[in-house]
């Protein structure tokens, strides 16, 4: 274990894994930078510590996931796939590994506001459910998101603002299909949480 800011632990980062903890430091650099917050003062603010975790796991469909653990915790699990490239389809696994991390960010300011986040991006892009079917509403291809942020509205919330910090490339261009409304509505609702609208 080693703390990298005041709440964000690392575990299971050898000495071999220099590389990646440079990597999440500069996740966490960009999104401080681009919404202008800082996400160790959103820790310290309700109480939280982030522990982002190496682990290994024999499945292929799942590179990284978040979780709340207990009241003052917050896991980010970062599987196999996170560090190479989920298993090379991605050229760059660095970079890949850098934007994985910075959706699992999205789904952690989206804990810390009990899912206000992600619930006012829904409303104010006019998404819905049917049943438990994500209707996603936007212009573009995919209704202004991503494939992954038709799933439900936190992938849909953690996906636009992934594209806020890592721009059109992110997972092979999918970072074109989320338009400039969803992208101007998130930093907005970024912006309101950091001056306690939530
Ligand atoms: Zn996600």
């Amino acid at each position: 274990m080693r703390r990298i800011y005041n709440n964000v632990i690392i575990k299971n980062f050898n000495s071999s894994s220099a590389n990646y903890i440079r990597t999440i430091q500069c996740a966490i650099e960009a999104v401080n930078y681009l919404f202008n917050i800082d996400i160790d003062s959103f820790l310290a603010r309700y109480n939280k510590v982030l522990y982002i975790i190496k682990r290994e796991i024999s499945t292929h469909h799942i590179s990284a996931l978040t979780k709340e653990n207990n009241m003052n915790s917050v896991y980010i699990y970062l599987y196999n796939n996170s560090f190479n490239g989920n298993n090379n389809f991605f050229k760059n696994a660095n970079k890949n590994l850098f934007d994985s991390i910075v959706h699992e960010f999205g789904h952690v300011l989206d804990i810390l506001s009990s899912f206000y986040l992600s619930c006012s991006l829904m409303q104010e892009t006019n998404s819905y459910y049917i049943n438990t079917e994500y209707f996603p509403c936007g212009t573009g291809d995919y209704n202004g998101t991503t494939k992954l942020g038709h799933m439900n509205h936190y992938e849909d919330f953690a996906e636009s603002f992934t594209v806020c910090v890592c721009g059109a490339e992110y997972e092979d261009m999918q970072g074109v299909y989320v338009n400039s409304f969803r992208k101007k509505t998130t930093k907005k609702i970024i912006r309101d949480f950091k001056y306690g609208k939530y």
